[in-house]
């Protein structure tokens, strides 16, 4: 077997565990590369290295920024009325790209899941509790993933919420059921928020 020169197999080696890179894209990046001008090269590598230095969780709503509190938090234009809820930043795309909601987000960076050990203690939930009495907060809206640790998590916020007088809510079903919302349609994710109902 071909063996490559050491600083090449270490970079294949780090490509190949990037999501959907194979061994055969890893190689092909690798000699683009090696061709490639050093300019675009080292913007590439400083790149990397500065969303992993800069990048930081908004302290309000979890949310990935570089400014804190996040450009979402921040905006005056958007109200504390209504916040929704979801398990990952990458959550939020899905529903800014409907246009739909003007309300805040919470992320709770993960999903109740006994058999990855996720317990309730380790979601933010107890930081969501405080911002519904700080922010005055009459809506949540519960948009955690069609599946069963996504309902675990809706059914427990549910319980831990009611005494707190707010309206709760869950997207309307018609997601796809074991699905992630990362990668639900727009018209979907619109209908989804449209039809929520209550809990
Ligand atoms: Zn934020």
């Amino acid at each position: 077997m071909y063996r490559y020169s050491e600083s090449i197999a270490r970079l294949i080696e780090a490509l190949n565990k990037l999501p959907s890179i194979g061994q055969r894209s890893a190689e092909r990046i690798v000699f683009y590369l090696l061709k490639a001008d050093p300019i675009e090269v080292e913007k590439l590598s400083r790149a990397v290295i500065d969303i992993k230095t800069k990048i930081k969780a908004c302290s309000i709503c979890n949310n990935i920024t570089e400014s804190d509190p996040c450009n979402i938090c921040s905006n005056p234009k958007r109200t504390s009325d209504e916040i929704c809820v979801v398990e990952q930043p990458n959550d939020i795309i899905s529903i800014e790209k409907t246009n739909e909601f003007r309300g805040r987000y919470h992320i709770l960076l993960g999903a109740i899941s006994p058999l990855d050990g996720i317990s309730p203690d380790d979601l933010k939930i107890k930081q969501l509790v405080e911002r519904i009495e700080k922010e005055k907060v009459k809506e949540i809206i519960i948009a955690t993933n069609p599946n069963s640790e996504g309902e675990a998590t809706a059914i427990y916020l549910s319980k831990i919420l009611k005494p707190l007088k707010v309206k709760i809510t869950r997207l309307a079903q018609g997601l796809p059921m074991g699905a992630n919302l990362e990668y639900v349609d727009d018209i979907t994710m619109t209908k989804a928020l449209e039809g929520r109902r209550e809990f």
